[in-house]
């Protein structure tokens, strides 16, 4: 039995999917931030519950070449990012076998038979992202502070720098917070539930290089939003767009329902795969994209399209994964909860002379449901859920539906694994292909791609 405090010495032998070392000392797991597999560590037990422990290193033993010096200054107070202290080679080794253990453990797949591929990696593994989200705060002199929660806590650290994201975000954060402190914008203060600014958000179309800032407010008016207007686009004319989102809910969820525009328009536009894309504040959008070029085009290939057929996206978001297949298909059904993003994806269907779409807005296991009872015949079903993944309602719907394939591309491996076992279990469908790609560099993210065939009984 470990005891807190007490100093041992042992090898790394896994990383979890947080990336967490793991090292079992008598048979017991202790799970070690920070370190690489097959490195011998010295450290110390700060923990110690029921089935595991949690370490602390001390001092590195034995070297292995995978580690490296990590890029980012704040890299182990954000929690961000958690691979950083790697080669991005042992990263993607790391997600590789991380995913493919997980369908095996968590959906009991059998991968005999089934085309598994090399994980795609990123070429650019800093700088990939489009999108930040900054919370605001007040520091104990009343000053503001942007930037990034602290690890495991609700504390902002006043730091901008992160190299996630387009160097350009800090200069417009900077702006934001000379604005705050001279204007004395009032705060929110998530206690009482009192105060004005929340959070910043900044997206940049990645190949236009239009910019949007949304400031999320407690409250529908933010005072001298004039003076602020005239400071951000004097100083960054790709602004193009800038708006205030109203979010008066007590909760963590970050942005309202609601958004008024405080400068120039509502959206920004992006190109990607070839099709312009109208983004509105409210709407998903890949925050990688280069690496979103390469996700769709695995899943297009994945879906293996003639020109012939009819395809629904299910969790379609602006509609982008269903349009860069529209050259391939005949006939285009969406689904997508949010209201502004169908609007997004009717507009962006319009702007690339795509005709034959009908993108509609509701919960898809609701709308999944009313397609199979409209006899919809999809040949192709192209599903990619959140987080959480879908529900059987959607998953029967599937079936009844009955595509020749179903490609389900998803941001989380866990409950593509729990999915793919009711898919297994319930329906005709089975696991014929599978391909991760890595959309988030440096942190512990990874998505998937995996094409269910359907068995002929
Ligand atoms: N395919 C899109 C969006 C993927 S993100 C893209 O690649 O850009 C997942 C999307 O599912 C989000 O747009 C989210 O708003 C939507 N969503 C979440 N829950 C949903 C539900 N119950 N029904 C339909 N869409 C949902």
């Amino acid at each position: 039995m470990l005891n807190k405090n007490e100093i041992i010495q042992e090898t790394i032998i896994d990383i979890t999917n947080e990336g967490y070392g793991v090292l079992k000392h008598d048979g017991f797991p202790v799970f070690v931030p920070y370190t690489v597999i097959n490195e011998k560590v010295e450290i110390k037990v700060i923990k110690v519950a029921k089935s595991y422990a949690v370490g602390r290193v001390e001092r590195i033993l034995k070297d292995v070449d995978t580690r490296i010096e990590p890029k980012c200054p704040v890299y182990k107070k954000c929690g961000g990012c958690s691979l950083q202290h790697m080669t991005y080679d042992e990263e993607l080794n790391i997600k590789q076998n991380y995913a493919l253990e997980t369908l095996k453990r968590i959906g009991k797949v059998n991968l005999d038979g089934v085309e598994v591929r090399e994980i795609a990696g990123s070429d650019k593994v800093y700088h990939y992202r489009n999108k930040a989200e900054y919370p605001i705060q007040k520091d104990e002199d009343g000053k503001c502070r942007i930037g990034f929660y602290k690890s495991k806590t609700h504390d902002v650290i006043d730091n901008d720098v992160c190299l996630l994201q387009p160097e350009i975000f800090s200069d417009v954060v900077s702006v934001v917070r000379e604005f705050i402190d001279t204007t004395k914008c009032s705060i929110y203060d998530e206690e009482s539930h009192k105060g004005l600014l929340r959070h910043l958000y900044i997206r940049e179309a990645s190949v236009t290089k239009a910019m949007m800032v949304c400031l999320v407010c407690n409250g529908s008016e933010l005072p001298k939003s004039n003076v602020l207007v005239d400071m951000l686009t004097s100083k960054f004319p790709m602004i193009k767009s800038i708006v205030l989102n109203i979010n008066t809910k007590k909760s963590n969820v970050i942005l309202g329902d609601s958004i008024k525009v405080l400068y120039g328009s509502e959206i920004i536009t992006d190109v990607l795969c070839g099709n312009t894309i109208e983004i509105s504040p409210l709407s998903f959008y890949q925050v990688n994209h280069d690496q979103a070029e390469r996700l769709y085009g695995i899943a297009k290939e994945f879906a293996g399209l003639t020109g012939e057929e009819v395809l629904v996206d299910l969790y379609c978001g602006a509609g982008t994964i269903g349009l860069s297949m529209a050259d391939k298909i005949k006939k285009l059904y969406g689904v997508e909860i949010i209201e502004p993003a169908i609007i997004n994806a009717r507009k962006n269907a319009k702007l690339n002379g795509i005709t034959n779409v009908n993108f509609e807005a509701g919960d898809a296991s609701i709308l999944a449901k009313k397609l199979a009872e409209q006899n919809v015949k999809p040949d192709v079903i192209v599903v990619d859920p959140p987080r959480k993944g879908i529900s059987e309602d959607v998953i029967e719907a599937c079936s009844t539906m009955n595509p020749k394939r179903i490609v389900y591309v998803s941001c989380n491996v866990a409950t593509l694994a729990r999915d793919i076992e009711i898919f297994e279990r319930t329906t005709n469908y089975r696991i014929s292909k599978v391909q991760m790609v890595d959309l988030f560099p440096r942190t512990n993210h990874v998505e998937a791609v995996a094409c269910l065939s359907r068995e002929e009984i």
